[in-house]
């Protein structure tokens, strides 16, 4: 699994917001704009805050991965 990667920390600050916490399921809307991470396998997608969080071009899960599951791991307003 892959992590999302920077260089420059200079328009990165670290945030305790709950959006980080939160779990977004298949065919909900992000709540926000950003980079998102499948929960089951660590395949990551960028998305735009309202646009239906996609199932479409995502590798097929294994049973042990279970559902597809989004969390937010970078955001911007
Ligand atoms: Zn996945």
């Amino acid at each position: 699994m892959a992590n999302a990667i920077y260089k420059h920390t200079t328009h990165l600050e670290q945030s305790n917001s709950d959006a980080f916490d939160t779990i977004t399921p298949v065919g909900h809307s992000a709540p926000y704009s950003g980079i998102y991470r499948c929960k089951g396998c660590g395949h990551m997608i960028s998305s735009t805050k309202g646009h239906t969080l996609p199932p479409q071009n995502h590798p097929q899960h294994s049973t042990a991965q279970g559902q597809i599951r989004w969390q937010l791991i970078v955001g911007h307003d």
